[in-house]
């Protein structure tokens, strides 16, 4: 079973930057894997290929069986309801509690309070934040507050969660434990892709890594099978 296919993509920018060139691979619902490259390889516009916030110029993005490129309007935002996203500055409100900020994007499809309470406190539970529902951002640490930005990523339960650099203010051992948190959604069903350039968390990691080059698929290397 395949999730999501990339097939023989290109993303050329209206600058005339080539950023992807010929990309294609298959993702199997509930993987979690990593893409990676030096800064300027690609994993971004990797990343919002799948999320729609640019178009492929060449090939196929293919989600859930669906030709993504081509979805429009209603549709565009129904493909965005089943894809999470992550930020590495996570983007929380800094005036709405906790609880509050995960439960936006299921205010934004008009759910009913009840439903939405229910749903918000078990997500927090998931990430192990069930007793800071009430608490500010502020009031968390740097780790806590990312585990809120993931908990808002998945509490509509998407099919793929999409990760920007999760870790990038993070030290080696919350980014390990984020990456522990990200690891148990996937095995709940939810596939995973990570971009990082931090090379040291993926080797610990052990997953599945597409390395980009200059916009090219250079490698995908089975989990556990990256050099250390
Ligand atoms: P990475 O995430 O690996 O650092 P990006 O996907 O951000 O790489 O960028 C890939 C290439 O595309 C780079 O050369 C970058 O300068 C270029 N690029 C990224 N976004 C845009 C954009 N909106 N317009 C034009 N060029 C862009």
């Amino acid at each position: 079973m395949t999730l999501l296919r990339f097939d023989n993509v290109g993303k050329r920018y209206a600058s005339g930057r080539e950023a992807l060139t010929d990309v294609s691979f298959e993702v199997a619902p509930g993987e979690m894997l990593f893409v990676t490259g030096h800064s300027g390889a690609g994993k971004s516009t990797l990343l919002r290929l799948i999320h729609l916030t640019e178009r492929a110029s060449r090939g196929a993005v293919i989600f859930a069986d669906r030709n993504i490129g081509k979805l429009r309007g209603r549709r565009m935002a129904m493909h965005r309801r089943e894809v999470g996203v992550v930020f590495q500055d996570h983007r929380l409100l800094a005036d709405r509690s906790v609880g509050d900020n995960v439960a936006l994007p299921l205010l934004l499809r008009g759910m009913h309070r009840a439903e939405i309470a229910k749903r918000v406190r078990s997500t927090l539970d998931k990430v192990g934040l069930g007793d800071r529902e009430k608490a500010l951002p502020r009031q968390l640490s740097a780790g806590e507050q990312q585990r809120v930005g993931i908990a808002r990523a998945v509490v509509a339960e998407p099919k793929l969660l999409l990760a920007d650099e999760p870790t990038g203010n993070l030290d080696p051992a919350l980014s390990t434990e984020i990456m522990g948190l990200l690891d148990s959604l996937s095995a709940r069903g939810t596939s995973v892709i990570v971009a990082s350039h931090d090379l040291a968390l993926v080797r610990r990691i052990r997953k599945r890594v597409l390395v980009l080059d200059h916009g090219r698929l250079a490698d995908d290397i089975a989990p556990g099978e990256l050099a250390t």
